[in-house]
């Protein structure tokens, strides 16, 4: 998309709707953000969280990341991206969900079966990186089933970087002190980017099912 695109999209905003949403923006100006969502997504650009779900500004603190992994907790003075937004969403804004919204063809999760090719250069020294938090997910998706396709082992690997991930949120403390007093709860989707659905990660069965199922 050319650049030209996004500047008159700003003014087709400015023009034709904010107008209609200039009350409740107003409301957020003066009394600041509550959103009761953290929701963690994939930086991939077909990931569109507002659009998927049919959020408006206020409804959602949104960290995204390559793959949308949750670097496990680490006390030092490093300057942790992800881990600043967990921490502000839980302590600061106090949110009663957090999502880990995985999604079909991450090329992050894909690249976990290629990271012996990935070059160790400057160029890509911090991708190499932070794509160890998929390992794990790799390593089960490889241990526990044969695949027919490699396709069919990338979804796998998408879905265990998932149960994966929310593993790591319990690792903050205030995650896991919250989430035992019933007072955050911590879901896993799954995101398709080919017709839009989601799944939600059910602990009970180890497994996906349809969002729509999901009883709150
Ligand atoms: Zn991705």
């Amino acid at each position: 998309m050319p650049l030209e695109n996004l500047i008159k999209g700003n003014a087709e905003f400015v023009e034709n709707m904010f107008p209609g949403m200039k009350q409740e923006l107003q409301d957020l100006v003066e009394h600041g953000q509550r959103p009761e969502v953290l929701f963690i997504g994939c930086s991939d650009s077909r990931v569109t969280p507002d659009l998927m779900l049919r959020t408006k500004p206020g409804d959602m603190f949104i960290l995204r990341n390559v793959g949308n992994f949750v670097p496990p907790f680490k006390y030092d003075e490093d300057f942790h991206g992800s881990a600043a937004a967990i921490e502000y969403a839980v302590a600061v804004l106090k949110v009663k969900h957090i999502i880990v919204c995985g999604h079909m063809h991450c090329g992050a999760c894909k690249s976990l079966h290629e990271y012996d090719s990935i070059p160790d250069t400057d160029s890509l020294v911090h991708v190499k990186t932070w794509l160890k938090l998929g390992m794990k997910a790799k390593e089960r998706t490889l241990r526990n089933k044969k695949f027919n396709t490699e396709e069919e082992m990338y979804r796998a690997t998408e879905r265990n970087s998932i149960r994966h991930q929310l593993d790591n949120l319990l690792t903050y403390p205030d995650v896991a002190k919250l989430h035992e007093k019933g007072e955050l709860q911590i879901h896993g989707w799954y995101y398709n980017i080919a017709n839009g659905e989601i799944e939600y990660y059910e602990k009970e069965s180890d497994s996906f099912k349809p969002l729509s199922e999901f009883k709150i």
